[in-house]
């Protein structure tokens, strides 16, 4: 408090500001993040440093997001490195994408409890460069986001979040750590992202509206509350899928069951990839020859075709979806918006149209852009790059694709020189080909815009 005097402030309830004030405690909290060399760590409302002190210690880069005009500029003085960067904002503006560059990010704060639920949302958003945070939150929150069937605690926050993270509860810190000590218990939680394919793909902005649907009105049954999902039958046939009574209340149904129902109630629509499709098989000078399936093009090392189709939104980010755990080639790189072989009889631009529908359930106005020869670091393909305009919502192909989302190209620049690791070669090659006529789309998307 001491240091509050000298600043001249007084804690603001507003902001949530508890501070911290046991050392053992700070370096218990910091030590579940468990943080190695090389990483980089995000601090959410780092306050007067409690936990920055104890994670400055392990010399990895920082980045800190505080509110508070007073403390964001007594922090920038007290940390003044060169790995220490302190941003005064909202941490819910925090454009977390920046983090897919300096991975492994991980995050960590004593969060302010008026902003503990946004804040998770926020934070774990698709596509989330994240893989391990350590909060710590009202005992409340905790309860709810760790909360299993059958608890009263249970409710769409557990489900939603609980999917794709693994949460657990570490230790309970009672009101007199903190000063001024806040009206209840908080608990420290650890979130670790699941690996894919620890439950079914589902989508995710499809998956939170049922389950919300499915808890608005928790002591009704689930099956009168989902009509906008299915008529009566569909429900029932899908509750039936799942295995849960038709008198079950949302409470009852685990998050494998809400998987289920969902994807009774909306098939993902597979297309394609059948491995005996006849490909288009083309001489040195991208001629066609005789049709082969596809495995045999690839045994046998011949010249394809393929598209690669490259969409930007209106505020001038490129799309890039994230290749599925299931693929055969590159499993989880980033990759082009869309990208596919041309079938036999098809045409560069059909195909290209073709891919968009089958991969991000979209059509769209592509213009070619370019146009690379076969090589071998396109894997033996001629490509041919599309572009189009378009600002979502996708509908994910999942069981090709883990994730999207839309980056701006300073960024995606800066990702390939710093971390080519994480792209499929081949995009790496028609990026490098068409960025030139790819800015260009993007300022007159832009202007589209207004
Ligand atoms: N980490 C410090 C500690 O443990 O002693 C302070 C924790 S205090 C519970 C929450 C901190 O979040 C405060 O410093 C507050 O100013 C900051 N804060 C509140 N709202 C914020 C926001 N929207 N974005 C960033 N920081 C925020």
């Amino acid at each position: 408090m001491s240091v509050l005097h000298s600043l001249g402030a007084s804690p603001r309830k507003r902001l949530g500001q508890n501070f911290l004030h046991d050392r053992n405690i700070a370096s218990w909290i910091v030590e579940k993040l468990e943080i190695g060399p090389g990483q980089h760590v995000v601090e959410i409302g780092p306050g007067l440093g409690a936990l920055t002190e104890e994670i400055i210690r392990w010399g990895l880069s920082i980045t800190l997001l505080e509110k508070d005009r007073a403390f964001a500029k007594y922090l920038r003085e007290k940390f003044e490195r060169p790995n220490v960067e302190v941003i005064e904002g909202d941490a819910l503006e925090y454009d977390t994408r920046v983090e897919f560059l300096r991975r492994p990010a991980k995050v960590i704060g004593n969060l302010p409890y008026y902003l503990s639920s946004a804040l998770l949302f926020h934070f774990t958003a698709d596509p989330c460069p994240f893989e391990h945070m350590v909060f710590t939150v009202q005992k409340e929150m905790a309860s709810r986001l760790s909360a299993t069937p059958k608890c009263k605690e249970y409710g769409s926050l557990s489900v939603i979040i609980q999917r794709q993270w693994q949460v657990t509860r570490l230790k309970t810190l009672p009101p007199s750590v903190f000063l001024p000590q806040p009206q209840v218990d908080s608990v420290v939680v650890s979130l670790k992202r699941r690996m894919p394919g620890a439950f079914e793909e589902a989508d995710a902005g499809e998956f939170a509206a049922l389950v919300k649907a499915g808890f608005s009105e928790r002591r009704k049954q689930v099956r009168n509350l989902l009509s906008r999902f299915g008529d009566p039958e569909q429900i029932e046939i899908a509750l039936l899928a799942a295995a849960v009574a038709f008198t079950a209340r949302a409470e009852d149904i685990s998050i494998e069951q809400w998987i289920r129902i969902l994807n009774v109630l909306q098939p993902p629509v597979i297309y394609g990839s059948n491995p005996g499709e006849l490909l288009s098989v083309v001489d040195q000078n991208d001629e066609p020859l005789e049709p082969l399936a596809r495995a045999t093009i690839h045994r046998e090392n011949l010249l394809h075709r393929a598209v690669h189709i490259l969409l930007v939104n209106r505020r001038g980010e490129l799309l890039l979806q994230k290749r599925s755990h299931r693929k055969d080639r590159f499993p989880r790189r980033w990759d082009s918006s869309a990208a596919g072989h041309v079938d036999a009889h098809e045409s560069y631009r059909e195909c290209a149209m073709r891919e968009l529908l089958e991969e991000l359930g979209v059509t769209a106005t592509l213009a070619k852009i370019g146009k690379i020869p076969a090589s071998e670091a396109t894997g033996r393909e001629f490509i041919e790059i599309f572009a189009g305009i378009h600002d979502g919502p996708f509908h994910w192909n999942q069981h090709e694709i883990e994730t999207g989302g839309f980056f701006n190209l300073k960024m995606v620049d800066h990702w390939i020189a710093t971390r080519p690791q994480d792209f499929a070669p081949g995009f790496v090659e028609c990026y490098r080909e068409v960025r030139v006529p790819l800015g260009d789309l993007i300022v007159r998307a832009r202007e589209e815009s207004g």
